[in-house]
C-alpha cells in the first residue's frame, strides 16, 4: 500500500512538473521573498515599538536598573536580542554585555533607512563573535536581530542568497553567506514600503535540486519526501534540457542578430544601430529576448551568447562601421560579464583587430550593473575607449548619483517613460527631466520606444536628440538593414 502510495505521489509529481518551468520557478521565487520582506519587517515593527516604549527610560542612560527593565521587555519581544545603548556610535551598555568599561567606537551603518533607522546589514556581534546578525539602530537605541531570523532569510525555499539594500541605493549587503557565486542565479528584489529597504533574493539555476530536494526529505520525510525528490530531479533535468537548448541555439546559429537604427532628429540621420538578439526557433517559454536573456544569464550562458553576437555583428555591420566612423554599434551587456575580463578581450580581439574604433562600440549597461563591484571592470572598459551608456535609465529604482561618479558617456530613456511623450501623462515631464539632467551632466541621450507620430512631435521639442523606435525604424536582419539603408525598403519587424 504504502508503495502505491509512494508511486502514486510520484506519479503526480512527474505531471506537474510537465507544466512547471522557468516562469514558475521564478513565481515561487517571488513569492518566498515577500514572506522574507514580511518577515523583515516584523523585526522591524519590533524595533519600532521597542523604541517607543523604552525611550524615556534610555534617556537616563546605562544603569543596572535600566538594563533590568530592558531585559525584561525583551522577554516579550519575538524577533530582537540584546537591547542596548549608544552615544556618538559608542555602545554603552547592553542586555547581554552589561555596562560596558571602554566603550569602543562602531563603523558607520551600512545604510539608513527613512524612518532614521540605521542598519549595519549583517556583522560580527561582541555578544556572539561566531552568529553575525543585523544591527538596527536609531539615535541611542540599538538592538540585535535573531541571527536564526537573518539565516532563515537565505534558506527559505528556494532562496539560495539574500541581499539586503535600501530603496534608492545601489550598494547591496549580503545576509548569511549562502556560499554559491552569484553568476548563474534567478533573482527577485522586493521592497518594504513601510521602511524602505529591499531583499534581492537569488536562486541556483540547477534551483530544483539542492533546495527543494533538502526542504522536501526535511519537511516531508517518507514517500512524500521522495517523490517531491524525483519532482526536484524532473525539474533538475528540465533546467539541464533548457542549457543544452539554449547552447546548441548559440552555437549552432539559431540565435541571429537584428539591428535597430538610432537617428537623430530633427532631421533623421543615422547615427548608429543597436545589436538585438533573436531566437525565431525558441521553444514556448523562451519566446522573445528578454525570456532567453534572462535564462542565459541564470544558466552561465550568457558570456557565450554576447560572443556570438559580437562576432556575428562583426561579421555583418563591420564593412558599415569601418566604412563610417561616425556610425556607432550599442550592444546590451549583463551585469554577468562585469564579473571578469572576458569580455573586454572579445571586444578588442573583434572590433579593435578589425580596425573598427573603440569610440564606435557603445556598451549598454543596465542600473543593476553600477553596483560597487562592477565599477572597476566599467572604467577599465571606459579606460579603453569604449562608450558606456545607460540603458533603461530610471527603472533600475536606484539613486542617480552613480551618474556623477562613472565614466558615462551616454544614457538611454525606455519606452516605460517615452510612452508618456505626446500624452498629458506625469511621464513626459520625467522624460523632459531625464534629458535635462542627461544634457547637463554632458551626456549623449537617446530617447527609446518611439512609435507614433505624436511621440515624434514631442521629441521634437525636445530639441536635438537622438530617437530610437518603431516609428522610424523596427530591428531588422542585416539584409533588410542594407536594404533599409539604400533607402529602398521600409523596416520589417
Ligand atoms: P533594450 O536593450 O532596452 O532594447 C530595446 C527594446 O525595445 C528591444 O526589444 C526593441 O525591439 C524594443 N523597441 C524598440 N523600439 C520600440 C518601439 O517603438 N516600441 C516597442 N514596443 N518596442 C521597441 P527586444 O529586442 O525585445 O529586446 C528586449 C530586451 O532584451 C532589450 O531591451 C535588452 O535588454 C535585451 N536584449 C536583447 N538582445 C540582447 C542581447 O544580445 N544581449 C543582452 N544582454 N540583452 C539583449
Ligand atoms: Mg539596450
Ligand atoms: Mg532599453
Amino acid at each position: 500500500m504504502a508503495i502505491l502510495c509512494v508511486g502514486m505521489v510520484a506519479w503526480l509529481a512527474v505531471h506537474w512538473s510537465v507544466s512547471l518551468d522557468a516562469a514558475d520557478a521564478r513565481h515561487l521565487l517571488a513569492s518566498a521573498n515577500a514572506e522574507n520582506v514580511q518577515t523583515l519587517e516584523s523585526a522591524f515593527d519590533e524595533f519600532t515599538q521597542l523604541r517607543r516604549e523604552i525611550e524615556s527610560r534610555a534617556a537616563s542612560g546605562c544603569s543596572q536598573e535600566t538594563l533590568e527593565y530592558f531585559r525584561r521587555y525583551l522577554f516579550t519581544l519575538k524577533h530582537l536580542r540584546d537591547v542596548g545603548l549608544v552615544r556618538d556610535r559608542h555602545l554603552l551598555c547592553s542586555t547581554a554585555l552589561g555596562i560596558i568599561d571602554k566603550p569602543v567606537r562602531s563603523s558607520p551603518p551600512d545604510f539608513i533607512l527613512p524612518q532614521g533607522l540605521e542598519v549595519y546589514a549583517y556583522r560580527p556581534v561582541r555578544v556572539s563573535a561566531r552568529r553575525p546578525t543585523m544591527v538596527i539602530q536609531a539615535e541611542i537605541i540599538n538592538a540585535l536581530v535573531d541571527p536564526g531570523l537573518i539565516a532563515s532569510l537565505s534558506r527559505r525555499f528556494p532562496i539560495g542568497k539574500t541581499w539586503i539594500h535600501a530603496t534608492g541605493a545601489i550598494d547591496e549587503f549580503e545576509l548569511f553567506g549562502g556560499a554559491e557565486p552569484p553568476r548563474k542565479m534567478a533573482r527577485d528584489r522586493r521592497c518594504s514600503e513601510i521602511y524602505g529597504f529591499c531583499l534581492v533574493a537569488a536562486i541556483e539555476s540547477g534551483m530544483p535540486s539542492k533546495p527543494l530536494r533538502k526542504a522536501a526529505m526535511a519537511l516531508l520525510g517518507g514517500g512524500t519526501g521522495l517523490a517531491v525528490f524525483l519532482f526536484g530531479q524532473l525539474l533538475l533535468w528540465r533546467s539541464r534540457s533548457s542549457l543544452v537548448r539554449l547552447r546548441r541555439a548559440i552555437h549552432n546559429g539559431e540565435i541571429a542578430a537584428a539591428y535597430q537604427p538610432i537617428l537623430s532628429v530633427p532631421g533623421s540621420r543615422l547615427v548608429g544601430f543597436e545589436l538585438l538578439a533573436r531566437w525565431p526557433g525558441a521553444p514556448e517559454t523562451l519566446q522573445g529576448p528578454e525570456r532567453f536573456i534572462a535564462e542565459a544569464e541564470s544558466l552561465g550562458l550568457i558570456h557565450d551568447l554576447t560572443e556570438m553576437m559580437i562576432r556575428t555583428a562583426v561579421a555583418e555591420i563591420g564593412e558599415i562601421l569601418r566604412g563610417c566612423p561616425e556610425l556607432r554599434l550599442a550592444i546590451n551587456i549583463s551585469a554577468l560579464e562585469l564579473e571578469d575580463r572576458k569580455l573586454e578581450a572579445v571586444l578588442s580581439e573583434t572590433f579593435l583587430a578589425r580596425g573598427i574604433g573603440c569610440g564606435q562600440i557603445v556598451l549598454e549597461i543596465t542600473e543593476r550593473s553600477v553596483a560597487s563591484p562592477h565599477r572597476e571592470r566599467i572604467n577599465g572598459l571606459a579606460e579603453r575607449g569604449f562608450r558606456i551608456y545607460i540603458d533603461d535609465l530610471g527603472e533600475g529604482y536606484s539613486s542617480l548619483s552613480y551618474l556623477h561618479d562613472l565614466p558615462l558617456a551616454g544614457v538611454k530613456i525606455s519606452r516605460s517613460f517615452s510612452s508618456g511623450l505626446g500624452t498629458d501623462s506625469p511621464k513626459a515631464e520625467l522624460v523632459k527631466a531625464m534629458v535635462e539632467l542627461g544634457r547637463k551632466l554632458g551626456l549623449d541621450v537617446v530617447v527609446e520606444g518611439i512609435e507614433s507620430e505624436p511621440g515624434h512631435a514631442a521629441v521634437l521639442e525636445l530639441g536635438p536628440i537622438a530617437c530610437q523606435g518603431f516609428y522610424y525604424a523596427r530591428p531588422m536582419r542585416i539584409e533588410q538593414l542594407r536594404e533599409w539603408m539604400a533607402g529602398d525598403a521600409g523596416p520589417t519587424a
